[in-house]
């Protein structure tokens, strides 16, 4: 076999939709906080597959699993039983405090799932007219890329000329608690208010404190279900289990993905309590792969390496440190005006306009001195390494940051 990194590249290029623009460096081994690529070259992960693989990659508890399920067995799907779901399911309700669970595969398939949840609670238990249900939803947001999903999106490189779009979305402002207001006592028929407690694709905006406790609040007040779609924000990466937790708000519908599986296999969720999961019956919604023994497997052990390792902690201590180190550069940077973000989801904003290409420049760079991270958009650079990483590792990839922004200082 060759392991001929310009191959890779041409061989994607020629055989392959090209709906990705990746950094060009082609990955074949992981372990931990760690990746190689096919020259054998190491480097930090600071993208963690988009916060998917929170728990380090290939972590040996999560592989044991997803490998002896394997060897069992791998799908039946929801046609019969299997002897690893039901487990699951009581797991993963226990560990987030809810009645019931709802499996899927992917992050988009939960939030599609939450959605149809949310609109038949509506029509069955807050006497909104058949099919006229409206979830109030937030500018900036990524939910995933389905039909219904863009639908409500202000991306317009995501959007546009794919309609028609699903309608009975109100969009509002992110972190406008007004704005959710007016919108709950001057719109009909709203079902629910969808949010990331985090924009995490817009850019890692984080809103006032004390927000989403009182969007909470105010759903609550007009009987509307609060959905939380915690794909990118849960299983530890801000430094508590779920976002909501700084505020201690448990949703009405909460959305997981990603960590869930720890990167090992697609693993996503949507949780309720009965008085919600319970307007679904059988032959209304569901997935060939949703629940299989493997997604179970790996699933728990997944979320068992998160309370085992107190992965939430550390992605607390270490994320205070990088915030407090960038900061003190940022001080005297003429390359890097701002750091953001809670726990170990981060982006550091890049003194130039959305677009220009410096960002795209500085991972370049990055890569060179050994460590992985992307733009989110032209001048706004994310970093979001697992959350098994060390204070040294920490301290180590802060200053190639440092040195790497030095480079483009001017
Ligand atoms: N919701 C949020 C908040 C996300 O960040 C993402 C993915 N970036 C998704 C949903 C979609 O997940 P998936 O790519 O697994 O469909």
């Amino acid at each position: 076999e060759k392991n001929n990194a310009s191959e890779a590249i041409s061989l994607e290029d020629k055989f392959g939709a090209h709906n990705y623009h990746p950094l060009p460096v082609v990955l074949s081994r992981g372990e931990g906080v760690y990746v190689w690529d096919t020259e054998g070259k190491k480097y930090y992960d600071f993208l963690s597959a988009y916060s998917a693989v929170n728990q380090g990659h290939c972590h040996p508890k999560i592989i044991n699993a997803l490998v002896n399920q394997a060897q069992t067995l791998t799908l039946t799907s929801r046609a019969f039983y299997n002897d690893k779901l039901g487990k699951y399911e009581e797991f993963v309700t226990r560990y987030f405090g809810f009645d019931k669970v709802l499996p899927m595969n992917t992050g988009a398939e939960a939030v599609e799932t939450a959605i149809k949840i949310c609109r038949k609670w509506a029509y069955e238990k807050n006497g909104i007219p058949e099919n006229e249900a409206q979830i109030i939803v937030c500018d900036g947001n990524f939910h995933g890329r389905t039909t219904t999903i863009i639908s409500f999106s202000n991306d317009e490189n995501a959007r546009k000329n794919f309609g028609p779009y699903t309608a009975g979305f109100i969009n509002i402002n992110y972190d406008d608690l007004e704005a959710l207001e007016k919108a709950l006592t001057t719109q009909k028929n709203i079902a629910g208010f969808l949010v990331e407690p985090i924009q995490g694709e817009a850019g890692v905006y984080v809103p006032s404190e004390g927000y989403l406790a009182k969007a909470k609040a105010l759903c609550e007040k007009h009987n509307v279900l609060f959905i939380a779609d915690e794909v990118q924000t849960g299983i530890a990466r801000t430094g508590k289990l779920l976002a909501v937790h700084h505020e201690n708000v448990q949703p009405d519908i909460l959305i997981l993905g990603k960590a869930l599986s720890g990167g090992a296999y697609p693993v996503s969720a949507v949780l309720a309590n009965d008085e919600i999961m319970n307007v679904i019956k059988p032959g209304q919604h569901g997935s060939t792969f949703g629940g299989n023994p493997i997604a179970a497997a790996v699933a728990i052990a997944a979320l068992e390496v998160i309370t085992e390792e107190k992965l939430a902690e550390n992605a607390d201590y270490l994320g205070n440190i990088f915030r407090e180190k960038l900061d003190e550069y940022i001080k005297t940077s003429t390359i890097a005006s701002l750091v953001r973000g809670k726990g170990l989801l981060n982006a550091v904003v890049i003194n130039d306009t959305e677009e220009s290409d410096t960002a795209w420049n500085i991972c370049l760079a990055l890569r060179d001195n050994g460590l992985l991270a992307k733009p989110t958009h032209g001048n706004i650079i994310r970093f979001a390494p697992p959350l098994v990483m060390n204070e040294e590792q920490l301290l180590d990839c802060v200053s190639i940051i440092i040195k790497t922004l030095k480079e483009f200082e001017r």
